[in-house]
């Protein structure tokens, strides 16, 4: 068994207008933009992340804008539900907030004991806010959302599967415990981890595969403390009949990427070097940073994308 996942590191989705995606996560949800770099398979697209102060891992949400692609069709075989964590008996301003902002909201409910608030990002991306006790996980307060509400990363996410037995013996093998079943839903948690620490598996025998498109979340990444954990976790998968890709250098972290037996894509990537590797803590995030390779080509890279403010 594995035993050097600590929770989540980052989940990467899709978005239709990088300007509305910044201004959504940054201002709405009141997000630190940590880091403005471009897909580094496609140097034409940003990379945007949004995080809490310093793009710790398992606060980082990542967008891919691809001006004007379709929105996504929502299925089986995806990341169903992303969840941040906020203070308790912060629901309320929150709904007051994303009402004002013209966000779309889901109905308050409960999950797994804790009050939950739906909504959707600019996109239709599914997302929630979950109430948290004693999150230790330190909030961006410079994004015009106080301490005592903000964000503190992700709680966890939800993945919609046709049939949960093989992705539950995975995360198992991964090191997370089973826990509750609520419904159709039954929850996973990493013992010590990072804050974001719980993943909820939902049958959905019946609902057709998801078609990837604009507010899709293209893959969830988990995280290890550095590159020789890395490294055992790609072997003890490969041992186990996963097919791994070899190490990525993405810059701020080193990646490796498997698709699972339920659909979704995961990837394994490093707490280390960090969004501070190429530029200052004090100014992470307002220039746009591009990898060695396509540095020869800035000019015409950011001729082509469109400013984040207006
Ligand atoms: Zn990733």
């Amino acid at each position: 068994m594995i035993t050097d996942i600590t929770g989540l590191h980052h989940i990467t989705s899709l978005a239709s207008d990088a300007r509305l995606n910044n201004g959504f996560f940054t201002e709405t949800l009141g997000l630190r933009r940590v880091k403005q770099t471009v897909n580094f398979d496609d140097p034409n697209v940003y990379h945007l992340y949004y995080g809490n102060e310093g793009g710790t891992p398992g606060t980082v949400m990542t967008y891919f804008p691809f001006p004007g692609v379709t929105r996504g069709r929502p299925g089986i075989g995806e990341v169903g539900e992303i969840q941040f964590a906020v203070p308790k008996g912060t629901l309320a301003f929150w709904q007051e907030r994303l009402t004002a902002r013209g966000a779309k909201l889901g109905a308050l409910d409960t999950v797994f004991g804790a009050r939950r608030l739906r909504f959707s990002g600019p996109d239709g991306d599914p997302l929630s806010l979950i109430e948290t006790e004693d999150d230790a996980r330190p909030a961006w307060t410079d994004g015009g959302v106080s301490a005592d509400v903000a964000i503190r990363g992700f709680a966890g996410a939800s993945f919609n599967l046709h049939d949960t037995a093989a992705t539950s013996e995975l995360l198992s093998f991964m090191g997370y415990q089973k826990g509750e079943q609520q419904g159709d839903t039954t929850r996973f948690i990493i013992p010590g981890g990072n804050g974001a620490d719980t993943i909820d598996l939902k049958a959905m025998p019946g609902t057709a595969f998801n078609r990837q498109g604009a507010g899709s979340i293209h893959h969830i990444a988990f995280a290890v403390e550095n590159r020789q954990k890395q490294l055992d976790v790609r072997k003890a998968l490969v041992d186990t009949g996963y097919q791994v890709t070899p190490v990525i250098d993405r810059d701020y972290f080193w990646a490796i990427y498997f698709r699972t037996p339920g659909g979704v894509l995961f990837e394994i990537a490093t707490n280390e070097p960090g969004f501070d590797r190429d530029e200052d803590a004090a100014h992470l995030g307002e220039m746009l940073k591009l990898p060695a390779q396509y540095e020869p080509f800035r000019g015409q890279i950011e001729a082509g994308l469109t400013p984040l403010a207006a």
